[in-house]
């Protein structure tokens, strides 16, 4: 009748290689981008961005949405539940493996993509302790020591001491990959107490399977003032649905997990304070205001310049090298073609992320050269500890000089060299108004034997 649950949580002999606090997988890059693109009004509105943030902590199961509504980083609660609750159900049907869905795994294309790495936190999964709301009715669960293995009791609160819970023992009878819970009061087995526990104020009906828990192990089974519960009254049981055992289980293992190892466990915060961050710069967002408003390239997608936004502040802070350069081909044919190109390098010097795209109208190595320069700057314009890296002498003075604000900001140089007058007063804005951080620039020599603009320069040629 009692399950021994021995959880082994996997945990990778290498130590979570990715580094980045809960991992760095986007959902875009494990669903198809049509998918991706239709549904990335309510992916917003969830506020998901990781795919770590719609699984099961062991990264194998799909969460449901009503997990997902559930978690700390939320931050709608959206009129329009039907808009999500529609996109949730393509994305399902995208994600799951068609052999076990019931059991939610995600397929294996997602799963080798996702690959294996510890979770270092509950992923924004809220855990609420039983003492944080005593008076609250609703099913309970806690970790017990039983026979040298620690196994998990559900019930109801039948006594609440200060050190200690007494627990109403209740029986699951569902499985534990079911969509919801099925509880049915226990008629006694090895975890009663009764006898030990001397005299307790019988606040509720008598019962036969009396358990007692420390308070700091009890943990409620659902987030919920109201419990969501539904009695079957013959059977004195009760159906808790859209709530999936198997995961619960998980989150608390992975919690005691970290009570016994606290250096396993890293803050979530960061990443919380980036979804915060997030969110305010949704209506001020510079690349958001001058992609879509000031229009000074239609090629460009505002989405894709997000992500690589959203990657760099996943380094946390750390320096970032930017290389940029443009370059035009087939130069005086009607083939030609400019390109601008920007390589994305952490502090390792390891390239995590590029970035291409074609200048419009008015051809000129100039401007493919100050296109990626203006990018460079729209996607790092709230990240800080960013080197800019380029071999255009003109790009290098000039934006000194407007940095510098030493007001002379030599137009007629500009008029006479550019044709892109307007992108540096695109650019004179941002400084002048204070919308972006402003970077340090590094200029090298043209053709000189530095690998990682030598590498760009391939790039953006072939
Ligand atoms: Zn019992």
């Amino acid at each position: 009748m009692i399950k021994n649950h021995k959880f082994d949580i996997a945990i990778n002999d290498i130590i979570d290689k990715m580094e980045i606090i809960g991992g760095k997988i986007l959902i875009k890059d494990i669903l198809p981008e049509e998918i991706y693109f239709k549904n990335l009004r309510s992916l917003k509105k969830l506020n998901i961005i990781f795919a770590d943030q719609i699984l099961t902590l062991d990264g194998k199961n799909l969460l449901t949405l009503k997990e997902i509504l559930g978690k700390r980083f939320k931050k709608f609660f959206s009129p329009n539940r039907t808009l999500i609750e529609k996109s949730w159900k393509v994305i399902e049907d995208c994600l799951l493996d068609k052999n076990e869905v019931i059991k939610r795994r995600i397929s294996l294309e997602a799963r080798n993509k996702i690959g294996n790495s510890f979770a270092h936190n509950l992923k924004g999964t809220i855990l609420n302790k039983m003492n944080s709301e005593p008076l609250n009715n609703g099913f309970i669960f806690g970790k017990k020591k039983f026979n040298n293995n620690i196994i998990l009791v559900y019930g109801k609160n039948y006594n609440l001491g200060n050190h200690d819970i007494v627990l109403e023992h209740y029986l699951t009878v569902n499985n534990p990959d079911d969509l919801f819970m099925g509880l049915t009061k226990c008629s006694g087995c090895v975890l009663d107490e009764t006898k030990n526990l001397g005299h307790l104020e019988r606040l509720y009906k008598k019962s036969n399977c009396l358990v007692k828990l420390r308070i700091e192990d009890v943990y409620f089974l659902e987030n919920y003032l109201i419990s969501h519960a539904m009695i079957i009254q013959e059977t004195d049981s009760y159906i808790i649905p859209e709530i999936i055992q198997s995961h619960v289980e998980s989150i608390i293992w992975h919690e005691h997990k970290f009570i016994l190892e606290p250096t396993l466990f890293k803050q979530d915060d960061i990443r919380l304070n980036v979804f915060d961050y997030n969110m305010q710069q949704l209506v001020n967002n510079c690349i958001e205001k001058y992609v879509k408003k000031e229009k000074f390239n239609k090629n460009l997608s505002i989405e894709r310049l997000k992500v690589i936004n959203s990657k760099l502040i996943h380094q946390h802070g750390e320096q970032i090298f930017v290389y940029i350069d443009g370059s035009v081909i087939n130069n005086g044919t009607e083939n030609i073609d400019g390109i601008a190109g920007l390589h994305f390098y952490d502090k390792d010097h390891i390239l995590f992320e590029e970035f291409y795209v074609n200048i419009e109208h008015w051809i000129s190595p100039s401007k493919a050269e100050v296109t990626s320069f203006i990018l460079a700057l729209l996607i790092i314009y709230n990240i800080n500890n960013v080197k800019i890296i380029t071999d255009n002498e003109f790009i290098f003075n000039y934006f000194n000089e407007i940095t510098r604000k030493t007001k002379i900001y030599n137009t007629r140089k500009l008029l006479k060299t550019q044709n892109n007058i307007y992108i540096w007063a695109l650019i004179r804005q941002f400084i002048d108004l204070n919308e972006i951080i402003v970077p340090k620039i590094t200029k090298i020599k043209a053709h000189d034997d530095n690998i990682y603009h030598n590498l760009l320069d391939q790039q953006i040629k072939n």
